[in-house]
C-alpha cells in the first residue's frame, strides 16, 4: 500500500478512482468489485454550509462506505437538476432573488450523463455499481425509475437512492432523515468536511428565505452528523452486500457503447421523460414563480 499518511495521521487508504494509481485501481477492484457514484450540486445551503454541501455530503458519505466496505468511488458529478418545475418554485420561496451560485442542468442532460457514468462502469467489469443523490427535489424518484429502466440492459446489478433513504434511525432523538440545509444537512457536512461548516454565520433572529437556510439549522450538532453518517456508511454496506448476491454472470450485457446507450436513451428513455418527477410545474400551492423573478427564465 502506497503510504498516504500525509492524509492526516493515519494511514487512510485511498478510495476515490481519479486519485489513485491504476495498480491501486486494480488491487481494490479485485477485492470488491464495486462502484460507488455521487451526484449532487452547489446550490444555496444557507450563511453557514459551503454552496456544495450536497455533493460533499454524498461524496464524503461514498469515501467512508468504500473504507468501510470496499469499492472505488468514481469521480464526482457536482452538476444535478434544478431551475425546471417545482425546483424553481421552490427556488424562489427558499432563495428569493440572492444570486444563487448554482451548478444546474436540466433532468435530460443529468440523468443521459448517469447512463452514460453507469456504461463505463459496466465495460469495466464492476459486479454492482450505487448511485447516491445528495440533492433532494422529486430527483431521486426519477433516479429510481432510471434504475429500474437500465437494469434490462445490465450484467452489473444497480441501485439508486438518497442519502436519507439509508439515514436510520436519523438524527439522534427525534429522527428526522433529511432537511435542506437544517440541522440534518449541517451536521452531515459539519461531520464529514468540519472546514466548510461556520456556525456562527446563523444569525439568532434569521428572516427568511435566507440563502435557503433550514428553520432548524441552528440545532445542528457535529457528533449528530458523525452518528447519522456511520448509519448511513451501515445502509450502504447492507445495500453492497445484497447487490453483489445477486449478480449473476449468465445475464446479458447490453449497454456497451456510445451508440449503445444512445439508443437506450431514445427507445426507452425519451417516451418516458414527460413523466419524470423532476420536470413536475408546480409545488406545493404554487403553480408559477412571478412574473420578472430570475426563477421564471427556466420553470
Ligand atoms: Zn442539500
Amino acid at each position: 500500500m502506497v503510504d498516504r499518511s500525509y492524509l492526516g495521521g493515519e494511514v487512510l487508504r485511498e478510495v476515490r478512482w481519479e486519485r489513485m494509481y491504476p495498480h491501486e485501481l486494480e488491487e481494490a477492484f479485485a477485492a470488491c468489485p464495486v462502484a460507488w457514484f455521487s451526484y449532487g450540486l452547489c446550490e444555496p445551503h444557507g450563511p453557514q454550509n459551503a454552496v456544495g454541501l450536497d455533493l460533499l455530503k454524498a461524496h464524503g458519505l461514498l469515501v467512508r462506505a468504500a473504507r468501510a466496505h470496499g469499492g472505488i468511488v468514481a469521480p464526482p458529478d457536482a452538476w444535478h437538476v434544478h431551475e425546471v418545475g417545482g425546483y424553481a418554485i421552490w427556488a424562489e420561496r427558499e432563495i428569493g432573488e440572492a444570486r444563487p451560485w448554482l451548478t444546474a442542468v436540466p433532468p435530460w442532460v443529468h440523468f443521459k450523463n448517469v447512463c452514460y457514468h453507469v456504461r463505463a462502469a459496466e465495460v469495466l467489469g464492476f459486479r454492482a455499481a450505487i448511485l447516491l443523490t445528495g440533492h433532494y427535489g422529486p430527483n431521486w424518484e426519477d433516479l429510481k425509475t432510471l434504475v429500474d429502466l437500465l437494469q434490462p440492459w445490465l450484467r452489473m446489478r444497480l441501485h439508486g437512492l438518497p442519502d436519507f433513504e439509508v439515514n436510520r434511525p436519523g438524527f439522534p432523538g427525534d429522527g428526522a432523515d433529511g432537511d435542506h440545509a437544517g440541522k440534518v444537512e449541517t451536521s452531515l457536512l459539519w461531520a464529514l468536511e468540519p472546514d466548510l461548516v461556520d456556525v456562527t454565520r446563523i444569525p439568532e433572529t434569521p428572516t427568511f428565505p435566507l440563502f435557503a437556510m433550514g428553520r432548524t439549522a441552528a440545532e445542528s450538532r457535529r457528533e449528530a452528523g458523525e452518528q447519522m453518517a456511520a448509519d448511513i456508511v451501515a445502509g450502504l454496506g447492507r445495500l453492497q452486500g445484497d447487490l453483489l448476491a445477486t449478480w449473476d454472470p449468465d445475464r446479458p450485457s447490453r449497454l456497451r457503447t456510445f451508440g449503445d446507450v444512445e439508443r437506450f436513451w431514445s427507445e426507452v428513455v425519451e417516451p418516458r421523460l414527460p413523466d419524470f418527477k423532476s420536470l413536475r410545474r408546480t409545488w406545493y400551492d404554487k403553480a408559477a414563480p412571478e412574473a420578472g423573478s430570475r426563477w421564471r427564465e427556466n420553470w
